[in-house]
């Protein structure tokens, strides 16, 4: 049996417990070398935006820490993982390089040049799953197919039996000693600089595995109860919010899942609740089976029909909208939480990307783009599969001509306003009444809440009724053909 060193090459899943690639590496007693290499190359046109650098910055600091506090060290280096990863496995003779699967294409592509450019030099590559509960080539439908509806797909994900529980801790690795060069992980430039508008985040969020971990205790003890009915609400604090760390790989849907699992046994009137909550950690899934199987869904309609459709919308409009500036409050509110803090609430995510999609006619990519480069969640599988959702085009979609009113929506999920008061503080002083709609407020109650339209705050700049209209005309159109 080999003693040589083993690479464990870090990519998504940022964390040193129940990670597989890594467990297995530890339980061989070889020496072990952890490695994280940013590649600037390879996702071409999906390098990591704004806020995913954010993240990705900090995360990986408080992986090294973690590590050091191990005794180990991190080797952080630059460039193309094929060529980088088999130089080093030369360098202290590595016969084994273990890593956690990816599902994006591009990662695909390095994985398999990496599998080969390892082979040349006698070495090779054992990739283990640690990102998703099922393996999404493994579920299929009876005649063999992918699925492309989710209910289905979760029942058969389902009914294969719970996934794997989580392992503990590894409480001793051995670490290759040699001492290699590494790069200063500021030297990276992954954090914004003039401006600092992430200055404020660490109130927001605590990116690595400490972070993650306090966040799903967190969320078991104060919001699991009540997850069904209190999700759609943007004022309450009753998701996880552990997308993110979900998405870094900093805690394993498996860890998530189980921890949902136990809490139903402690508590079984929480049954609805834990269901709820799994079956959207199934829609990360389903996302994923999707991207795998049909991997142009980040770029091309999933439903052929819509590759036609007359989108007409104009620049002047986009940036409204990306800036919170199209007059209406909901809309407004969610896309200033987005830039403000790095998310947005998923009920008015939907009712932000239906807003840009169907009431300005914008193509739904721009407001994929615009999400990939403001969340710290940015997954290409989930933004690209929930865009397309909104949109119509995608699988198992919601309808087309299901449009969303701003302003019913903002009536159901905000009564009150509080989520608008909150980042549309121009509005704060508007009585509940017109908050949602301040264009119908009478002048001397705009006036005496210090509001003047158009001047603190935009009248809209697409009336409902005619952009429905207008939307629904261009449905019919692509239907027509
Ligand atoms: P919770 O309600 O606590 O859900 C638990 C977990 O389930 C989430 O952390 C997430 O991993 C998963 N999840 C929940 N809803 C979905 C969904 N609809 N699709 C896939 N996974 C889901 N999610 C991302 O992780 N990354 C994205 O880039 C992303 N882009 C989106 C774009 C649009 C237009 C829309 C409508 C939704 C998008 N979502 C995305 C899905 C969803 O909005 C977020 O996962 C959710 O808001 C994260 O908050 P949470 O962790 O508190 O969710």
């Amino acid at each position: 049996m080999s003693s040589n060193p083993i690479i464990y090459w870090f990519r998504q899943d940022l964390r040193l417990s129940d990670l597989p690639g890594l467990a297995a590496a530890a339980a061989t007693g070889r020496p072990i070398l952890p490695v994280y290499v940013l590649d600037d190359h390879s996702p071409s046109d999906w390098q990591p935006g704004a806020a995913s650098r954010w993240w990705l910055h900090h995360s990986l600091d408080s992986l090294a820490a973690q590590l050091c506090s191990h005794g180990g060290r991190l080797t952080l280096l630059r460039g193309d993982p094929a060529t980088i990863i088999p130089d080093l496995a030369r360098q202290i003779g590595a016969s084994d390089v273990f890593c956690s699967m990816q599902y994006e294409p591009w990662a695909r592509r390095v994985e398999n040049q990496l599998s080969t450019s390892l082979n040349d030099s006698d070495a090779q590559l054992t990739p283990f799953k640690g990102a998703l509960l099922w393996n999404p080539s493994s579920i299929r439908n009876l005649s063999g197919q992918p699925y492309k509806v989710f209910t289905p797909f979760w029942r058969a994900c389902r009914s294969t039996g719970d996934p794997t529980p989580p392992t503990g801790s590894i409480n001793s690795f051995r670490w290759h000693e040699a001492s290699l060069r590494s790069e200063p992980l500021a030297s990276w430039n992954l954090l914004p600089a003039k401006p600092d508008w992430a200055a404020h985040w660490h109130q927001h969020w605590q990116p690595g595995e400490h972070g993650a971990m306090l966040r799903l205790q967190q969320f078991l003890a104060e919001s699991l109860s009540g997850y069904g009915d209190g999700r759609d609400f943007p004022d309450r604090q009753s998701t996880s919010r552990l997308s993110a760390h979900l998405h870094f790989g900093e805690i394993s849907p498996n860890r998530v899942y189980h921890a949902m699992a136990e809490h139903k046994a402690i508590d079984p009137s929480a049954d609805s609740d834990t269901d709820k909550f799994l079956s959207e950690l199934g829609w990360r899934e389903f996302s994923y089976h999707l991207l795998h199987h049909f991997p142009d869904i980040p770029e091309r309609e999933f439903k052929q029909g819509f590759a036609k459709f007359p989108w007409s919308g104009n620049a002047q409009q986009y940036s409204a909208w990306k800036s919170g500036m199209t007059g209406y409050p909901i809309v407004d509110a969610g896309m200033r939480e987005l830039y403000a803090t790095g998310t947005m609430h998923n009920r008015v995510r939907m009712i932000v990307a239906s807003f840009l999609c169907k009431h300005l006619l914008i193509d739904w990519r721009a407001g994929q783009r615009w999400f990939w480069d403001t969340l710290v969640d940015a997954d290409l599988a989930s933004n690209s599969c929930s865009w397309q959702w909104v949109a119509g085009s995608g699988a198992d979609a919601s309808p087309y001509f299901r449009i969303f009113n701003p302003v019913t929506q903002a009536r159901k999920f905000d009564a009150k306003g509080a989520y608008i008061r909150r980042w549309v503080p121009e509005l704060a002083e508007l009585p509940d009444r017109y908050i949602h709609e301040p264009w119908t407020a009478p002048q001397n109650v705009l006036s005496g809440c210090g509001v003047q339209l158009d001047r603190d705050y935009p009248n809209p700049i697409v009336d409902h009724r005619s952009a429905r209209e207008g939307a629904l005309a261009a449905y019919a159109e692509v239907r027509g053909q």
